[in-house]
């Protein structure tokens, strides 16, 4: 067993604060300067009853803001314009979208389509590094007059019963016996009237609250017919990005340039395809950097499906292959994404507490975007926690009005329509195909008005059972080897991602019960932490003590935070937890 236990005898300093905001990346980042902004407002038009941006508080575990954010990333630029009108003049784009295309690959061809469908054409759309891009934010964040904690994680929520009463910030300084260091220094206790959880995909402290309070399964059944949200919710579900930046040579793929792919390497069983966005121009003369992926969803059968390995299979198709040529890779990463859609939201608000961004799954999978909504999420709920903090109501049926914000906005204008988009690939390929078409004639409602999801681990099938799967899938199995040139193993690859973590630390990689690893896991799924984990992390050795005989070893400093492992472990005996803040991955320029 894998285990961290709580340190004993340890004083929490307090602080008292109005707003705590979890998470640095574009939603949290919008949320706070929406914030700002509002209050700016509300100061000017009322010089008797000011209030203070001193006690509103942004937590981001990255040393620095940004660097662990990736995404691909192509910004719509709808939230940006309410929030920054004048953005576009200091933000840092790469490129505005130039021109798109549309391919199906089989192994060996590439057949363009003849038309860009409507959720993929990405005129009036912006290329960016979403790592620069939250740079950018959250100095105007900082220059607004908010405080950004960076390097402090939220470890823990302060409840009160069914009321969130804040956040305790990580321990510093803890050795992985889990014992204090010389250098050690307590966690803060941030005592907020309000918590906004922007932690992004699978946040750990939003699951914690969605586990406790049971938010996805509250009794009864249907959609509330005020809220059009569903009182039974589908599970949240993912995709996992594997990302690499590549230089190449001018005209290859130009700024601007934006092409998807579907099809090879998955099989119709799969759930994916590729992105490839021409970005800004090198300096120095000739040349571009091109942001490269490959998103492959987290309801695979086949437990040995590698998403690294599919990544570097997808270069090696002549397609692809001949873009690259000549090219240089020069960073790496790999994040999960929520693709479950507007069925899959959990509550949106309870007592002290709201949920934003990718946590609260905020994200539109048809189109393969979900900044501009995480952005938008994050200013709504800043009005919701204006009008709390005025109203002196923290409360549920305070905090509640966010639902209904949404609801009125332009965010569930776009996510109500394709609200069974992805639920319909969960048969297939071709089904998904039919269901997409079947969607668009039906604004949505398909056969019925709402179609169910199933967690991505429960799809996954036992050895014995995929031994019999007809699909050639040795294009996505096991780890990938590498040429050094066009394709990389994964602890090269991780060469490139920055990540650094404090070795000396408890492991963030809760592993409740390892003995399931060497005997139920080994048979029955073939240990497939040792696959799916983009990073290396988990690996399955032979017990120097017993020849014959396996055992996890982990590797937790190699951990880029994607989250796959939380996801996807069949047992769901996996808990990823904050590192000590500052640790992670450094996506400069991703
Ligand atoms: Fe992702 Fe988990 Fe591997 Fe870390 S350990 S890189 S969160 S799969």
């Amino acid at each position: 067993m894998i285990f961290r236990t709580p340190l004993e005898g340890v004083e929490h300093p307090e602080m008292e604060a109005d707003v705590v905001i979890v998470g640095g990346g574009p939603a949290g980042m919008a949320c706070a300067l929406r914030l700002s902004q509002l209050i700016d407002a509300h100061n000017a038009a009322h010089p008797d009853s000011q209030l203070s941006k001193e006690n509103i508080y942004v937590l981001e575990k990255a040393r620095e803001i940004g660097q662990h954010c990736l995404s691909g990333a192509v910004l719509d630029p709808r939230s940006m314009d309410e929030l920054l009108p004048d953005w576009r003049k200091e933000a840092p784009i790469e490129s505005e979208v130039t021109g798109e295309a549309v391919y199906f690959l089989t192994s060996k061809r590439a057949f363009r389509s003849p038309i860009t469908p409507p959720p993929m054409q990405d005129h009036g759309n912006y290329i960016i590094s979403l790592q620069r891009f939250t740079k950018w934010l959250g100095a105007k964040v900082e220059e607004a007059g908010i405080t950004v904690f960076n390097g402090f994680a939220g470890s823990e929520l302060l409840l009160d019963g069914a009321r969130v009463n804040g956040v305790r910030t990580d321990d510093k300084g803890v050795d992985k016996t889990n014992q204090r260091k010389s250098n050690f220094e307590p966690g803060y206790d941030l005592r907020a009237k309000i918590t906004i959880m922007a932690e992004g995909t699978r946040g750990s402290l939003t699951k914690k609250l969605i586990e406790q309070m049971h938010l996805m399964s509250q009794e009864g059944s249907g959609e509330d017919p005020e809220t059009y949200t569903p009182i039974v919710r589908n599970p949240m579900t993912y995709g996992i990005g594997v990302k690499e930046l590549w230089e190449l040579p001018a005209g290859r793929v130009p700024p601007g340039q934006v092409i998807y792919t579907m099809g090879w390497p998955l099989t119709s069983h799969e759930y994916g395809g590729s992105w490839i966005y021409g970005g800004r121009e090198l300096s120095g003369g000739g040349g571009n950097t091109v942001s490269l992926g490959f998103v492959t969803g987290l309801d695979y059968p086949d437990p040995a499906t590698d998403p690294q390995h599919v990544l570097q299979s997808f270069k090696q198709h002549p397609f692809v292959a001949r873009l690259l040529e000549g090219g240089k890779m020069v960073r790496y990463g790999a994040k999960t994404m929520p693709n479950g859609g507007w069925w899959s939201m959990p509550p949106l608000a309870g007592d002290g507490w709201m949920i934003v961004g990718d946590s609260a799954s905020f994200l539109n999978s048809q189109r393969l975007k979900g900044i501009h909504l995480a952005i938008k999420s994050g200013m709504l709920a800043a009005e919701t926690a204006l009008e709390a903090w005025l109203a002196g109501d923290s409360s549920a049926r305070q905090l509640g009005r966010l639902q209904k914000k949404v609801n009125e906005s332009w965010i569930h204008t776009e996510l109500y329509p394709v609200r069974n988009f992805h639920q319909g690939f969960e048969q297939g390929f071709m089904t998904g195909m039919l269901n997409t078409a079947l969607l668009l004639a039906t604004g949505g409602h398909g056969l019925h008005n709402r179609y169910p999801a199933h967690p991505g681990h429960e799809r996954m099938m036992q050895l014995w059972d995929i031994m019999g799967q007809p699909e050639d899938r040795t294009a996505l199995r096991g780890p990938a080897r590498g040429d050094g040139q066009l394709t990389f193993d994964k602890l090269t690859a991780l060469y490139h991602s920055g990540t650094r973590h404090e070795e000396d630390q408890p492991a963030h990689l809760i592993v409740r019960d390892t003995d399931i690893c060497s005997s139920r896991c080994a048979h029955e799924f073939g240990n497939p932490c040792q696959f799916f984990c983009p990073a290396n992390v988990y690996e399955i050795e032979e017990k120097p003590e017993e020849p014959g005989k396996k055992r996890l070893r982990l590797n937790p400093s190699n951990c880029v935070h994607c989250k796959t492992c939380d996801i996807m472990d069949p047992y769901q005996i996996i808990d990823w937890v904050p590192p000590e803040g500052g640790g992670g991955p450094n996506y400069e320029g991703m």
